[in-house]
């Protein structure tokens, strides 16, 4: 397949579209560890202390609160990497494998890990059940920041199919009504670009949460130092992708908002990685992500990819 063809729409329509679908796949997971390594330096910080330190933050530096060296990924590249892996492993999205991936993850000590994430892992270690208790204050961003796995491995299946695994990963830890429609609502946003959905297609599909939900409604007013809440994350993740028109402008816009910056922008990563495809992203970024992450992120993105009935069914 000609490499220097690859954004032409002969490309899309003359392979059923699958080495296209690929390389935004790997696009998606090189764009979540990306925002995840960008973001980890101003995480906590507030929009003003953002400008003080760095006028706009747009380089891979490391530092932040968690001393990160440059490049270093948290726990949401570390965890979206384990889910991968347990989906690998099984053959199939398993809560009692991603259950078992996690509790592994957690037993090498990470940097960081989220309240909700530890006490989860340490409930299905006491009682071996992989779905925590319904609870309605664990509506943070813990299963959200990790899914794109899921939207990897179902692609193809239907909107049922995939919200039903993605419970499978997320009630591990975070079993709440919220965290599952914003989380569902990224994967289908993540899947359609996949597919070669433009950002009025994601739009659309924002929007339809925010119908459902009205508490998702992202244009009220400006998202500034969000939190955990997944509320407060995706509306953040919505306003940085549909005000810019590429990776960087979108990447860049969402972590100088601080806060949860390590996160949004692993979720805007993985989203405008789809849109927009690796070779949106500056090489630059790709160049100063840790060398076995981005290793893991290209071979997890084919890997998952060949397991759904999309490329099941022969279109890959
Ligand atoms: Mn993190
Ligand atoms: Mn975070």
């Amino acid at each position: 397949m000609p490499v220097s063809v690859l954004n032409t729409e002969t490309l899309f329509l003359a392979d059923g579209g699958g080495d296209l679908v690929k390389r935004r796949a790997i696009g998606a997971y090189l764009g979540l560890a990306i925002g995840d390594a960008l973001g980890g330096t101003v995480e906590f910080l507030t929009p003003s202390e953002i400008r003080a330190a760095y006028r706009v933050h747009r380089d891979i530096l490391g530092g932040g609160w968690l001393r990160l060296s440059r490049g270093q990924v948290t726990d949401d590249t570390q965890m979206a990497l384990a889910l991968g892996r347990s989906i690998l492993c099984a053959g199939r999205v398993d809560a009692e494998a991603a259950a078992a991936a996690f509790s592994d993850w957690m037993r090498s000590k990470p940097i960081d890990i989220g309240n909700t994430v530890r006490r989860g892992i340490a409930t299905y270690r006491r009682t071996g059940n992989p779905e925590s208790p319904p609870s309605e204050l664990d509506a943070g961003n813990g299963a959200c920041m990790r899914c794109l796995p899921i939207a990897l491995a179902t692609l193809g299946s239907s909107t049922a199919e995939v919200d039903a695994a993605n419970r499978a990963q997320a009630h591990v830890t975070h079993n709440n009504p919220t965290s599952d429609a914003g989380t569902l609502c990224a994967l289908r946003m993540v899947q359609t670009a996949l597919l070669g959905g433009d950002r009025a297609a994601l739009a659309a599909i924002a929007e339809e949460l925010v119908a459902a939900d009205p508490v998702f409604d992202y244009a009220r007013k400006r998202c500034e130092n969000p939190s955990g809440f997944i509320v407060d994350t995706l509306r953040t993740v919505f306003q940085s992708l549909f005000a810019t028109d590429n990776f960087e402008a979108a990447m860049v816009d969402c972590v100088n908002r601080g806060g949860d910056a390590d996160t949004t922008g692993a979720i805007v990563g993985m989203i405008a990685g789809a849109l927009y495809g690796p070779w949106g992203i500056p090489p630059r970024w790709t160049q100063h992500l840790d060398r076995e992450v981005q290793l893991a992120c290209i071979e997890q993105a084919q890997e998952l990819l060949k397991l759904s009935p999309f490329c099941v069914a022969g279109q890959g």
